[in-house]
């Protein structure tokens, strides 16, 4: 990179939070993504303030540089690769937090992971109930960033649902706050909806190709205490589908409910059997993993008698295993995380929302996919909101060797493919989906102008946003 940028960038950040060192460019090069070579950039820059990330996009911007934003670098699909020669900006120092108690919410910088928030918030009783799975290592702007979801999302929604405003820092340089506090003398973040259009919306899931979220607002909940962990076998797909519902249209305060098949627990309690206490068995067609929780002991013990009730009624059988949901929800700090590595695997993921009468069709189009490829694979997933279960299909390549590679991008597009065929829709819009979602040219034609009116150099994270 230019070595008059650097000199810039070392005049706004500070010359130990720039650094073209190879080592540091080859750290940065790659992600928790195991789906994407990793590409060195020209260098990376470590702002401090919003003011900061301002001055740096200027740069870039003059300078036509390519930009990635970077927060835990924990995503999945490859989002977070950088350009060749590009421009890594890296905002894990904006860690400032600042509760809101009597308005129910709280601000934290770009920097802040989830367990950074959660022990804040735990030492006041409450928290912000939706977590991702990577919980300890990712950043809460860089889940918004992605559209995400996880724990809590099967009662609260996603991520975005969480949200009441952002600060972002766009392309050119300009700074603007959405939500209440776009009002300088709001007391703080208590509203999203104000000011005319959802432009906080805008930014959920855009995938750092829109500007830089330096700050979210979220709103904050009294912290339950009282949980009930089970599981719930079913000789039938369609049984276990029926059963999630029952328990939404019943108004179970099932936090998070994952769904599994039996040979997927089979490979996950292979890796966390023993130190969960869970001894090898048999497990069914499908599997619910539950989590109920309240905030009243009263309501809970209600709803745990009726999850059982609905179980036994639609054939199903409760297994009274408490270890697996009770490691999902109180242990997601760090559980998914080793289970997801622990075979030294290489894999391909593609996040995506169904029906929850559709859940098995997830899992029928990736066994489809094994079959005619040969690859190992497996889908689970978990109910997400008001209607959806939220399916991550994985298949697992050998990185080494180059026929596999090839063919598991081959395989990965075929897959999405008849996913969407299924009716599926992705939540994290990755250039995995590129070209692959027909019906939405006009749609994907709107978000392109929309991003060349944000963004007309094309500076951010191009390419990265379903292609765009
Ligand atoms: C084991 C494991 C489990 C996971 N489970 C889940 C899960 O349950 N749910 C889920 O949703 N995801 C999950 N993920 C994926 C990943 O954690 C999420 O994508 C995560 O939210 C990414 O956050 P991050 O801080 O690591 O962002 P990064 O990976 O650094 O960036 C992700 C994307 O967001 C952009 N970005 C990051 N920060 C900002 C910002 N402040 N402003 C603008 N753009 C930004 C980046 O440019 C990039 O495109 C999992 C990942 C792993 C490794």
């Amino acid at each position: 990179m230019d070595s008059m940028v650097i000199s810039q960038l070392i005049e706004i950040a500070g010359e130990e939070f720039v650094s073209t060192r190879d080592d540091v460019l080859v750290a940065y090069s790659s992600s928790a993504s195991m789906a994407k070579k990793p590409v060195k950039p020209g260098a990376v820059v470590k702002p401090e303030t919003s003011e900061e990330v301002a001055s740096i996009l200027k740069i870039a911007n003059k300078r036509k540089i390519d930009v990635t934003i970077r927060a835990g670098g924990t995503s999945l699909q490859g989002e977070v690769i950088p350009k060749p020669d590009g421009l890594v900006v890296e905002l894990m120092r904006m860690n400032e937090i600042k509760l809101f108690k009597e308005l129910r919410s709280v601000t934290v910088g770009a920097g802040v992971t989830y367990g950074q928030l959660d022990k804040f918030l735990e030492a006041h009783g409450l928290w912000v109930p939706v977590m991702p799975e990577s919980a300890l290592g990712c950043t809460v702007a860089g889940n918004v960033a992605v559209n995400g979801a996880g724990p809590g999302s099967s009662l609260f929604g996603s991520t975005g649902e969480m949200v009441i405003g952002l600060e972002i820092v766009l392309p050119n340089s300009e700074m603007i706050q959405t939500g209440t506090e776009a009002n300088p003398h709001a007391p703080g973040p208590f509203f999203r909806y104000a000011f005319g259009p959802d432009i906080t919306g805008l930014f959920i899931g855009s995938l750092g190709s829109l500007g830089v979220i330096t700050k979210v607002s979220l709103k904050v909940f009294k912290r339950m205490e009282h949980f009930d962990y089970n599981t719930y076998g079913f000789d039938s797909h369609d049984a276990a589908e029926k059963f999630l519902m029952e328990l939404k249209k019943n108004d179970v305060n099932m936090v998070f409910a994952s769904l599994y098949e039996g040979p997927v627990l089979e490979l996950f309690m292979d890796m966390l059997g023993d130190e969960y206490g869970i001894p090898p068995m048999e497990w069914p067609e499908r599997t619910i993993s539950m989590s109920i929780g309240r905030v009243r002991k009263d309501m809970l013990e209600s709803d745990a008698k009726l999850a059982r009730n609905l179980c036994e009624k639609l054939g199903g059988k409760v297994f009274g295993i408490k270890e697996l949901p009770a490691g999902e929800w109180d242990g997601r700090l760090w559980t998914f995380i080793r289970a997801c590595y622990a075979h030294g695997w290489h894999w391909r993921t593609l996040y995506h929302h169904q029906t929850p009468t559709n859940a098995h069709r997830s899992v029928e189009e990736i066994s489809k996919v094994m079959d005619k490829y040969g690859f190992l694979g497996h889908t689970a997933g978990f109910v997400t909101g008001h209607a959806s279960t939220n399916m991550y299909p994985h298949l697992y390549f050998d990185p080494v060797d180059s026929e596999d590679e090839e063919k598991i991008v081959a395989a990965h597009d075929e897959l999405a493919s008849t996913l969407y065929k299924t009716g599926a829709v992705p939540f994290k819009l990755a250039p995995f989906w590129e070209g692959l979602m027909e019906g939405t040219e006009t749609y994907m034609e709107f978000l392109r102008q929309l991003k060349n009116a944000i963004d007309p150099n094309d500076i951010m994270n191009k390419g990265v946003m379903g292609g765009i």
